[in-house]
């Protein structure tokens, strides 16, 4: 599933080669996405100008001209993925939709199992999707002092605290886990419970394992700015997700593994503290 790394590298991948092109407008094989497509996304589209490309947690924003800040709300779900290619290459099965560009290129999204989403809003920041995620771990804002106040009274579990999109925007289970590893703390700990020199550790070792996982991404970065491949989304060394009944890579103490949430959660009883 694509997580909020897989997303920004997306967003850095294609930014060059979309902003400040114009559009010839939209071809929607399949609106049936998580959400309809917009039926008048065509019209919407035509004529218009790419100013920029952002990010809002995992949600891609194409801001066009004209409309403000208004644009199209991407999402990719569980398995959808973005890439450039010629508008005349015949689509596969599950290129639901192109946004076509003026020198014979298309933004393509596949979308095999059709939980990903393509949306247009005038307001991005206020549509319902966006206007109550919170804040953005990657965002130089992010620190202990403001993870501090997010934790304090709370009794949900600190894992639970930062899967939360209404706290923290986009921290997946994967990241959610091994920055807790990196932090030193247990998935366990009530979230008021942590003093302000762990979530120093803690913001410190969200953005370091979101950071590194970009950094790893860029590798792949062709991936979606060439019509061939399959998605890159990262395979990567793990401290402890996925890992568990595996020796810790730190002390060879058993991980463990439990579920918090519905959610897998990955720890090292020796290296995690309550
Ligand atoms: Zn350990």
């Amino acid at each position: 599933m694509p997580e909020l790394p897989e997303v920004e590298t997306v967003l850095r991948g294609l930014a060059p080669h979309l902003s400040g092109k114009r559009l010839l407008g939209a071809q929607v094989r399949n609106p049936n996405l998580r959400w309809p497509v917009p039926a008048d996304l065509e019209t919407r589209l035509r004529g218009r100008t790419v100013r920029a490309l952002g990010r809002r947690g995992k949600y891609l924003l194409m801001h066009l001209d004209g409309v403000d800040m208004g644009g199209l709300v991407i999402h990719l779900g569980m398995s959808g993925s973005l890439r450039l290619c010629p508008a005349d290459r015949i689509p596969e099965k599950h290129d639901h939709l192109d946004v076509l560009l003026e020198d014979g290129l298309c933004l393509r999204l596949r979308d095999p199992r059709r939980f990903g989403a393509c949306l247009w809003s005038d307001d991005p920041a206020r549509h319902p999707l966006l206007a109550h995620l919170g804040l953005e771990p990657l965002a130089d804002t992010f620190d202990g002092p403001c993870l501090h106040a997010l934790c304090q009274g709370r009794s949900a579990s600190i894992k639970t605290l930062i899967m939360d999109a209404r706290k923290i925007a986009g921290v997946g289970n994967i990241y959610a886990n091994e920055a807790l590893f990196q932090a030193g703390i247990h998935p366990e700990l009530a979230a008021g419970r942590l003093s302000r020199r762990r979530c120093d550790a803690l913001a410190r070792a969200i953005r370091d394992t979101l950071t590194r996982a970009i950094a790893a991404g860029g590798s792949s970065l062709r991936d979606f700015v060439d019509g061939h491949g399959q998605p890159g989304y990262f395979q990567q060394n793990h401290y402890v997700y996925g890992r568990g009944g595996e020796p810790c890579r730190i002390c060879g103490a058993i991980i463990r593994q439990v579920l918090q949430g519905g959610r897998s959660s990955f720890f090292c009883t020796t290296c995690q503290a309550r």
